[in-house]
């Protein structure tokens, strides 16, 4: 090691020095651990030749200031240029603004979570959406835990223990991440019967595999896939008569869960919460991350009797969901009692919402603000936005995207590039360009795009 390079070292503050002067809000450990990391790589810099003059103070603890902002946590906000509005990798569904005040209240004070204030006495922490559910899906009581996975698993674990349970070939799902309905009734204590072909399931097949160790009629919501042409499957209101006549609940995993007709928004038919429920269905589970665009949550409805039975099942405890969750829950429900407030409000309801033209608008607003940055290419160009979450998995969205290239950029570096600025900018690469979908980015995100693109084209 040369000796110009040994004094380049030998003048790097000590951490401690740089510790004292460090900005207190930021968490010490944190600020300890980055300035560790700052230090370490100027030292490599140092040592390889790249970096060849004394290095003050200042300096570095600007670097250290700068990495605390930037990167402060591991789990950040991002902007969301993919077009895919339930994006799972990028936390599903954002909350609406409106619902922030309500998690503020009840997280950062203490609330009546399992408090009954009428009678002093201890409460339900599932109480408090009873009466919202019953106006919004007509169902008796409700039940809410981690996510729809877990309803799934405690519906079964509670009605179908050692049981069988009848389901169609044509429902035997695999969600994603592995989680696969014939798995989950195997999980649970519970039984397959397999009833009907992929294709076609008549209510006489249904029929003819009841006996006396039937437990449950299960239905699966067949989101992320279709089964088309020649198909069939019984009215859900005849199986649901079927059910009842051998004293069996039929139970309903709907997946998404709609609270609203999304025909107005172009999509096709599904049925919704209180349509499945008036059919017959006694017990109904659903996300509230997907297309409801609440938090992170297995939404449970139906019947009294059967969810009485679930709030006795210790599985429950350990399926719970926090005063967070049950909040922001609360609060996106009660958007849903005005639809035309939950169109606007609920973000993932709105982004599905904007039409091909407003997407246009977008794009050109933000494309203005780019164009200014020299090195960088800016184009419009139409293209389509994916629903996601394994929701209407074959309909596709018109929308617009910002497309942007580089002069001295490959489409794979800048997208690592806009991956890693201080504010993550999640792109799709098509042609070789970096596609910004407007569907899924805000107006407020445009000046954090603008912002990292003017540091990346420095
Ligand atoms: C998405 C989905 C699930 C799992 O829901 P999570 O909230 O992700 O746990 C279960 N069943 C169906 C039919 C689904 O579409």
């Amino acid at each position: 090691m040369s000796k110009e390079i040994q004094q380049i070292l030998a003048n790097l503050p000590s951490v401690d020095t740089l510790l004292k002067q460090i900005d207190s809000n930021y968490p010490h450990g944190k600020a300890k651990e980055t300035i560790q990391q700052v230090l370490a790589a100027l030292r490599k810099e140092v040592v390889a030749g790249t970096r060849q003059t004394m290095i003050d103070q200042a300096a570095v603890l600007a670097l250290v200031h700068k990495q605390l902002e930037e990167k402060q946590f591991s789990l950040r906000q991002v902007v969301n240029g993919t077009g895919t509005v339930i994006h799972t990798n990028l936390g599903r569904s954002s909350l609406s603004p409106k619902v922030q005040e309500q998690l503020l209240a009840t997280s950062f004070h203490y609330s009546n979570l399992e408090f009954d204030l009428e009678n002093g006495k201890r409460g339900s922490r599932y109480s408090h959406l009873v009466s919202i559910v019953k106006k919004l899906t007509g169902a008796e009581d409700v039940l809410v835990v981690n996510n729809n996975a877990a309803a799934v698993l405690l519906v079964l674990s509670t009605l179908t223990q050692e049981k069988e349970v009848l389901v169609s070939r044509g429902e035997l799902v695999e969600i994603g991440g592995a989680f696969r309905i014939p798995d989950v009734i195997t999980s649970s204590g519970g039984k397959i019967v397999e009833v009907g072909t992929t294709n076609k399931t008549h209510l006489i097949d249904y029929e003819r595999a009841l006996t006396e160790e039937t437990g449950a009629v299960l239905k699966v919501h067949t989101s992320n896939y279709r089964i088309v042409g020649f198909t069939e499957s019984p009215e859900l209101s005849d199986l649901a008569e079927l059910a009842h006549q051998h004293h069996l609940p039929l139970i309903n995993d709907l997946g998404s869960g709609l609270l609203l007709d999304m025909r107005p928004f172009g999509l096709p038919y599904e049925p919704t919460v209180k349509e499945v429920l008036d059919q017959g269905c006694d017990i109904v589970t659903f996300s509230g991350d997907k297309l409801l665009g609440g938090p992170q949550a297995g939404i449970i409805v139906g019947k009294s009797e059967y969810i009485e039975k679930m709030k006795k099942n210790q599985l429950l405890r350990a399926l719970r969901i926090d005063k967070m969750t049950l909040s922001t829950l609360e609060a996106t429900l009660s958007l849903y009692l005005d639809e035309k407030e939950a169109v606007e409000a609920v973000p993932t309801l709105h982004m599905i919402g904007l039409s091909e033209s407003e997407c246009l608008d977008k794009a050109n607003e933000l494309a203005e603000r780019l164009r200014p940055i020299s090195g960088l290419n800016v184009a419009i160009e139409k293209d389509s936005s994916k629903i996601g979450g394994g929701s209407y998995p074959e309909h596709l969205l018109p929308t617009y995207a910002v497309v942007l290239s580089g002069e001295h950029f490959s489409a794979d570096a800048l997208q690592e590039k806009l991956r890693l600025s201080a504010t993550p900018i999640i792109t799709r690469i098509k042609n070789d360009c970096n596609f910004l979908d407007l569907r899924t980015i805000a107006p407020e995100e445009y000046s954090l795009i603008q912002e990292s693109l003017q540091e990346i084209f420095l």
